[in-house]
């Protein structure tokens, strides 16, 4: 038992090792990609009507490619740059680069509808977000119409009056504001009216669980009765069979994201997908 125990620590020694070695080079690879300008780019992934399957818009989604074909997900590089406080720099790059493809677009005259981009809980706590953000989109002419702001329900949850004054200003602009993941966290069904959101997102986790799984089933169909009860659309995300649109389309969610319609798309590539319109 003692040799055993012996080899369970040199297993977590070096299981810590590697951990703490692919932290020290992410992190310093985020320093170089934040420099460069070049390795970060950006996914739109659209977001279709339920009933007519008119595009509505679109996610914005940040991709990485840290070195030539070595790409890291979101998932693992954007909870890295919250704990570093690199995620201040990387929402710098995501709302330039947004706000320039979005002018560009209004520029020839492209109808993109509304573009939705997530904004973490550590840039609406330290940052002066709202401000910097409405005078970069000044500075593109992006009205305030053509943007929603996705937060976390985990994000209301840090109850700071900073994130509160950001949204506020946000939303006085006019901005749209989606809850993300919603169901996933702990948030208190208070904030939902208290913040005054426009969309509620229902997580790809609960999407999975059509036709499988009876609990996930009644989740959605409560929260989409929640939202409309308080006046809010409802997005569903991660939806990729027709078996998950045919439920969500008979509980009246109002739009679909997800491989069904489409893979988050290269700018051009959405172009395209605007210009043929959704088909099944
Ligand atoms: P999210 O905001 O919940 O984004 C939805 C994720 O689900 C995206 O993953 C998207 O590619 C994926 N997805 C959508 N439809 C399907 C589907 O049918 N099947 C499957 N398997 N996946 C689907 P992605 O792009 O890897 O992003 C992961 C997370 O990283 C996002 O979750 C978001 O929280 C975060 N993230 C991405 N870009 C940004 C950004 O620019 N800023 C911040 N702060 N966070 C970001
Ligand atoms: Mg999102
Ligand atoms: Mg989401
Ligand atoms: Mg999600």
């Amino acid at each position: 038992a003692k040799h055993a125990g012996k080899n369970t620590y040199r297993f977590f020694d070096e299981t810590m090792d590697a951990l703490i070695k692919r932290r020290v080079y992410l992190q310093q690879q985020l320093e170089v990609a934040i420099k460069s300008d070049t390795a970060f780019s950006l996914r739109y992934q659209p977001q279709v009507n339920t009933t007519n399957h008119e595009v509505y818009g679109a996610e914005a989604l940040m991709r990485w490619e840290v070195t030539k074909d070595e790409w890291v997900s979101p998932f693992e590089f954007i909870a890295l740059a919250e704990e570093t406080g690199q995620i201040i720099e990387i929402g710098i790059w995501l709302m330039r680069n947004l706000f320039q493809q979005m002018a560009e677009w209004n520029k020839r005259g492209i109808e993109f509808g509304k573009i939705s981009m997530n904004i973490s809980a550590v840039q609406l706590a330290r940052d002066a977000l709202a401000e910097r953000m409405l005078s970069m989109m000044n500075d593109h002419a992006i009205p305030a119409e053509q943007l929603c702001v996705e937060i976390t329900e985990t994000t209301l949850m840090t109850n700071s009056d900073k994130v509160m004054d950001n949204l506020k200003q946000l939303k006085k602009a006019g901005i749209a504001l989606s809850i993300d993941d919603f169901g996933t966290g702990y948030s208190s069904m208070s904030y939902l009216k208290a913040i005054d959101a426009d969309h509620l997102k229902i997580d790809r986790s609960f999407i999975i669980g059509i036709g499988e799984k009876d609990s996930d089933e009644h989740i959605i169909r409560a929260t989409i009765a929640l939202a409309h009860s308080l006046k809010l659309e409802t997005v569903a995300e991660g939806v990729d069979s027709p078996e998950q649109l045919a439920f969500l389309k008979a509980l009246d969610c109002d739009y679909i994201q997800g491989y069904y319609f489409s893979k988050p798309l290269m700018a051009d590539d959405f172009e395209q997908f605007l210009e043929q319109g959704a088909s099944d």
